[in-house]
């Protein structure tokens, strides 16, 4: 923590909401962090310049957002600089951004702005007064973007879902500041704040049509919540008349100590103290999830994320874990997962030329032959305009048909009694 004091971390806008929480967690650590501008054409002017044509769409997009804030912030202030870039293992070039970050620096004159990257080998560990309220700030977000999808496709006042939303995460991103440190203090804190907000959506005026097909989106964790990157998807299926069910982020911290405790187990440290600390911060990390999700209990029912185990084992006959690495594996298990729960089609946000998504692509036919016919479209983006409208028109007319014959009925919870917590449904990793 020492060589962060005195220094600013930026943290890149992948979702506002999400990077605003993670900046929220950093200050609580008593360390200076700001989110990144909003992405926009000059961010892929810029990431073009300092890219060299063969990184996907995310490189460019963080590349070209961080480099604007260099381009601003020349001299003095470049150097207290420090640029927020976790890595990741698998057949994916995001383990090389922070190397590729690091290099660009140098060659242009940065060397003083510094790259901050946890990897996914490690569990994404920081240091350890961060770490714990950056996880409760990544399940926090999750919780606010869950609540954000479940109301705009039905809210009477247009924007209205929006603009809740922006207040809620201010609230809670507050609330994560000025909160004591101290795990039991925090997470009372946390959890007023979420209720709060909870109890504004459910005030929030709606008109819920229950025929309304739900979609569930899966992806490469960047373009699928980035916006910008995927020609704001999320929000053309709803304007096409769905609700989305939009994988989360906390799904990848899951899938990382997954991947980490059968890495110990497959070098025959299963038993190492290495072992020992992945899973008992496997332990503690779900105990957050679940005491933050339990107020949820009735919102959420039928919406509750698969567990890791799970989409791990409905992935198993198409792409088992221990041959196959990375977001594809995430991707057709969580398909197969969301529908034993009712979704009524699947879209796959990629960007182009990315791995995990053409292995996903050539998997899908027979996962959909498996599912009944289950719907599943890839989109891939390269950051150039597409008109998407034929394509979205088409699937949702897909939908519309699988919606009439299958056997699974989708989460309505709004006309539900109020059902036991099943946050995430547990499981170990042992
Ligand atoms: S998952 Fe695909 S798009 Fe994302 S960083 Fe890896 S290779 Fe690039």
């Amino acid at each position: 923590m020492r060589s962060l004091e005195g220094r600013k971390i930026y943290i890149h806008a992948m979702f506002r909401g999400g990077a605003r929480l993670m900046a929220a967690a950093f200050r609580a650590a008593g360390l200076e962090a700001e989110v990144t501008g909003p992405s926009d054409a000059a961010t892929l002017e810029v990431g073009s310049r300092y890219t060299g044509g063969d990184e996907c769409l995310p490189a460019r997009i963080t590349v070209g957002d961080y480099m604007k804030v260099l381009l601003y912030a020349r001299g003095e202030e470049a150097r207290r600089i420090v640029l927020f870039m976790p890595g990741a293992d698998g057949p994916c070039r995001f383990g090389q951004y922070a190397v590729h970050l690091r290099r660009l620096l140098r060659e242009h004159g940065f060397e003083g702005t510094a790259v901050m990257s946890p990897t996914c080998a490690d569990g994404y560990q920081m240091p350890s007064a961060l770490h714990r309220t950056a996880w409760r700030a990544v399940l926090a977000s999750d919780i606010l973007l869950k609540l954000l999808l479940q109301h705009r496709p039905y809210e009477i006042a247009k924007g209205s879902a929006d603009g809740l939303y922006r207040e809620c995460v201010e609230e809670v991103a507050r609330t994560i500041e000025s909160a004591p440190l101290a795990p039991g203090p925090q997470m009372r804190a946390l959890r007023r704040a979420l209720i709060t907000c909870r109890d504004r959506f459910r005030q929030l005026p709606v008109r819920r049509e229950p025929t309304t097909p739900l979609i569930g989106v899966v992806g490469e964790i960047f373009c699928r919540l980035n916006s910008f990157s995927n020609a704001d998807l999320v929000r053309r299926l709803e304007d096409y008349g769905a609700e989305v069910w939009l994988s989360d982020v906390a799904e990848w911290v899951w899938y990382s100590h997954a991947e980490q405790l059968r890495l110990l187990r497959l070098t025959g440290r299963r038993f190492s103290r290495e072992a020992f600390a992945a899973r008992l911060r496997a332990w503690i990390q779900r105990r957050d999830e679940q005491r933050l999700l339990k107020p949820f209990a009735r919102d959420f029912a039928g919406y509750a994320e698969p567990s890791m185990k799970e989409i791990l084992e409905a992935a198993r006959p198409y792409l088992p874990q221990e041959g196959a690495i990375g977001e594809m594996v995430i991707n057709v298990g969580k398909a197969a997962c969301l529908a034993r729960r009712g979704v009524d089609g699947i879209v796959d946000i990629s960007p182009f030329t990315c791995m995990n998504g053409v292995v996903s692509e050539a998997i899908y036919p027979r996962l959909s032959r498996d599912l009944g016919g289950l719907p599943i479209r890839n989109f891939y983006f390269d950051g150039v305009e597409t008109d998407l409208d034929a394509d979205l028109g088409v699937f949702l007319e897909l939908v519309r048909s699988y919606r009439g014959r299958k056997r699974v009925p989708r989460p309505w919870p709004w006309a539900c009694p109020p059902q036991p917590s099943r946050a995430r449904l547990a499981d170990t990793y042992s």
